[in-house]
């Protein structure tokens, strides 16, 4: 088609829409990373404008008047052209039935529920935090009615992180995960084999941070188009042009800031291996938070806490931390990177206790939607969960109720990808074996090229062409399930502790 076509037109106002949404995202990184202290007023107004400008160009009637020209012609289409068009369509039709006073409403919601949380974190007290949970759960219900999926809120909330996924389904997978995970929790968690994670005391800031950089560039991450700073609660956001990630530091706590940047670099390896000049349209665009997750999950997990991993990293590790690691051992060292032991703080929990973290929100989550649950109720709810799946009872609502950011700006829905991303990881990482047999001789030499470049043709290529499920079928060969997981967990963690 020509440059004047219909099809360039939408291009066109699609990349205008992508370069809105990009300044909303330097925003919000700016805001976690930045912000100063009494600057939170302004900042929910500059969401609120921002939300404003992005939903009256995304539901510009020219839009509409261009995808109903490219509909009527569709055999004058390519397939990646269909493709485009499907997915602008089902946007502008979700977006033109949203009222522009709600999108403002919402955005500007999402930043003052950011920070009366994190108010309310830091206070212990969930009490002040209450109306805003009600308020967002009310603003997600409406947003669904607006849609014409009312009665079904959750399960669009779940749809967008996750384009076609339902409670129905994720209640299958998590039922089968449950079923063997919990006595695979108990199995490991009873043997008289302990991690010693306390020998890790005093290192550095400075030291941390060079060691991240350095593991986090040889895994690919390319910094000439990202940067990593540090944010209360570490994250990854905008694209492969310009990836913000974030990590935290402790000192006494080394493993954390690295497997978190870890972590995020798998983000960013996967925005940055999205086709670049793609970025505004479906073929540029992440599957979904669940396929999102299984990108930063397996590079934490699969290849960050691997044998062959530490084979070339430990001695670099000991050379930036001669001192602190002196009396500790490559076996304590090694059982430190894999330490397994129930908590009740989800992003410090380790990968096989992690996925009860994430039932316990998933049950909860569809009880508030159901309205079997009232948020006053959620503190209670919350800590017989915890003492049911991981034997824990809270102390505190910090410990509890208010650890996590995700519902104070409304993202409802977006905890269960965390475990379909394991899922995924853990199926991806099969398959990848199965091509490459040497990959983790590779890996022992500091080479993760061979990964990226399979990652990168398999999951990265194909933008948002699939969803989770679909993917899963046509680069695994099987449906996802948890079973390719619970197989890795056994395999890395049953000779480590009950051998
Ligand atoms: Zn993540």
């Amino acid at each position: 088609m020509t440059n004047d076509s219909p099809y360039a037109e939408l291009l066109g106002q699609l990349n205008r829409i992508h370069r809105l949404e990009t300044v909303a995202q330097l925003v919000g990184w700016d805001e976690q990373v930045n912000l100063p202290p009494d600057s939170a007023d302004l900042r929910a107004e500059q969401h609120a404008v921002l939300a404003e400008t992005i939903h009256a160009a995304a539901t510009d009637p020219k839009l509409g008047a261009w995808l109903a020209r490219l509909e009527a012609a569709d055999a004058g289409l390519t397939a990646d052209q269909r493709v485009v068009v499907a997915e602008a369509r089902r946007d502008y039709d979700r977006a033109t039935k949203l009222p522009a006073d709600f999108v403002r409403e919402k955005a500007a919601q999402s930043s003052i529920g950011y920070h009366a949380w994190a108010q309310a974190r830091a206070q212990d007290d969930f009490a002040s935090y209450a109306p805003v949970l009600e308020k967002n759960l009310e603003l997600a219900q409406r947003e669904a009615a607006y849609l014409g999926l009312g009665g079904r809120a959750y399960d669009y909330m779940l749809d967008k992180h996750d384009p076609g996924m339902s409670a129905a389904v994720i209640s299958r997978l998590f039922a089968e995960l449950k079923a063997e995970l919990v006595p695979l929790v108990r199995q490991i968690t009873s043997s008289p084999v302990q991690a010693k994670r306390e020998l890790l005391r005093g290192f550095p800031v400075a030291g941390q941070q060079a060691f991240l950089r350095e593991v986090t560039e040889q895994l690919g991450f390319n910094y000439r188009r990202g940067r990593i700073d540090v944010s209360l609660h570490p994250f990854c956001s905008g694209n492969g042009a310009d990836i913000r990630m974030t990590t935290r530091f402790n000192a006494d706590e080394p493993l954390d800031s690295l497997f978190s940047a870890i972590h995020e670099t798998g983000h960013g390896l996967y925005e940055q291996g999205l086709p670049l000049a793609q970025h505004a349209t479906a073929l540029g665009r992440a599957a979904g938070m669940g396929v999102h997750e299984s990108q930063s999950r397996l590079w934490e997990n699969q290849v960050g806490r691997s044998r062959a991993f530490w084979r070339f990293f430990e001695p670099r590790f000991r050379a930036q931390f001669a001192a602190q690691t002196q009396d500790v051992s490559s076996d304590e060292l090694y059982l430190a990177v894999n330490a397994v032991e129930p908590t009740l703080i989800r992003v410090d929990a380790d990968e096989v206790t992690y996925n009860l973290h994430i039932i316990l929100r998933f049950e909860i989550e569809q009880r508030l939607f159901a309205g079997t649950l009232a948020v006053r109720d959620l503190p209670a709810a919350w800590n017989a969960a915890a003492r049911e799946l991981l034997g824990l009872t809270p102390d505190s609502d910090r410990a509890g109720v208010l650890q996590d950011v995700h519902w104070s700006d409304g993202a409802f829905g977006y905890f269960p990808s965390y475990c379909l991303g394991n899922m995924l990881a853990a199926q991806l990482w099969y398959a990848v074996k199965a091509q490459r047999p040497a990959l983790e001789e590779e890996f022992a030499r500091g080479d993760f090229s061979g990964l990226l470049h399979w990652l990168h043709e398999n999951v990265h290529a194909l933008g948002k062409r699939y969803d989770a499920l679909e993917l899963s079928r046509r680069v695994t060969g099987g449906e996802l399930s948890p079973q390719a997981l619970l197989r890795y967990l056994r395999e890395r963690y049953l000779p480590l502790y009950c051998a």
